[in-house]
């Protein structure tokens, strides 16, 4: 049966001392349970030792602790770890832990499935199902501190380090459960994590933009641009590709300036498709002499879709022409190749479902 009782996590860090005090007990209780969910990781009531049993007891009837269940966990050769996690209601929804120099990067979803379409992506055939809340998206971090702590790992990187809203969906199109998560991962009353360790990526949508620049925390921003001329653009990305790409990269510097650091543009490389050496002049004269840095993602390619990243010589023409004229490009492998761990791989392989070719 489904659990009506709202998720913990899903209360702002500053409302939980109003919460206790209306159940009787003094406010400074607030600071204790935010610290058990924030900095403790608490997944079960009885490890919260230096509440009283009466009180553990009174919030556990009002309140459910627990909003995901690890369904499946796999490693890759690289490091790379993904893990499935099933929601209250039954659905599905991936995060990942990506080993890095000296640390590990967190890749969080932030919706169940994508209304954006892009055509190159999986999470993108269900459609969108909804918006996880905010509580939801804060255990991704709790489920993926627990493992690494569980299983320390014996190569690169040694403690977690970066969070990307990069997994599952358009964390702008979920403002709520997004700048939710962001706030309380910041508050020091919450997480107490530096906003410089948060990098938003986004497919642009324009309503999403425009919430955007009220964010109070000065994140990272990674645009997803994948391509520099405007049809190959909507046609690879129908819904976010009507936001015209200058209307994009216009806020992309803005938001650099903003926070001092620049702005990511991600291009997913696909043989034949975006990876004309033209269409790299085209983005290298788009991005030149602004605060931009690209990063080149040749596709993780999946089972259906009859679509493959190029060679790595293509790859690095690309690199070469962006170079050429002064833009700092960066080529990024899909980490995880064997585990399936692009964008809603795991998921779509165990809920089965139909092809979508590219037009
Ligand atoms: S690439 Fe991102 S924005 Fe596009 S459909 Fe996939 S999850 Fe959504």
């Amino acid at each position: 049966m489904l659990d009506t009782r709202p998720l913990l996590r899903d209360v702002l860090p500053e409302a939980l001392a109003p919460l206790l005090v209306q159940l009787g007990e003094p406010a400074w209780r607030g600071r204790q349970l935010s610290a058990w969910l924030h900095r403790s990781r608490a997944l079960q009531w009885e490890t919260m030792t230096d509440l009283p049993r009466a009180l553990r007891l009174r919030l556990a009837d009002a309140y459910d602790l627990q909003g995901l269940k690890a369904l499946e966990r796999r490693i890759s050769t690289d490091g790379t770890r993904k893990h499935l996690f099933e929601l209250r209601d039954g659905a599905t929804i991936e995060s990942v832990i990506i080993p890095m120099e000296g640390h590990f990067t967190f890749c969080l979803s932030s919706q169940v499935g994508c209304a954006m379409a892009c055509r190159f992506c999986a999470t993108a055939r269900g459609g969108l199902a909804r918006g996880l809340s905010m509580g939801e998206i804060l255990e991704q971090v709790v489920h993926l501190e627990r493992d690494l702590a569980a299983d320390p790992p014996t190569t690169r990187g040694q403690r977690a380090g970066n969070l990307v809203f990069m997994g599952m969906g358009e964390p702008l199109d979920n403002w709520e459960g997004l700048a939710g998560s962001i706030a309380t991962l910041t508050a020091a009353a919450g997480g107490g994590i530096s906003h410089r360790r948060i990098t938003i990526s986004t497919s642009g949508p324009r309503e999403g933009l425009r919430r955007l620049m009220r964010l109070p925390q000065s994140v990272g921003l990674t645009l997803s641009v994948n391509a520099a001329s405007p049809e190959l653009r909507r046609r690879l990305m129908p819904i976010p590709g009507r936001t015209p790409l200058p209307v994009l990269l216009r806020f992309g510097e803005r938001w650099a300036r903003r926070i001092h650091r620049k702005t990511t543009l991600g291009y997913v490389l696909i043989a034949g498709v975006n990876d004309d050496l033209a269409e790299a002049r085209l983005l290298a004269r788009l991005a030149a002499g602004r605060p931009f840095k690209v990063n080149l993602i040749p596709l993780n390619r999946f089972d259906d879709d009859g679509l493959a990243p190029p060679g790595v010589d293509r790859v690095l023409a690309f690199q070469q022409v962006l170079l050429q004229s002064g833009v700092q490009t960066f080529i990024r492998a899909s980490g995880g190749q064997d585990i399936d761990a692009a964008c809603g791989q795991l998921r779509r392989r165990r809920l089965g479902s139909r092809s979508g070719r590219l037009a």
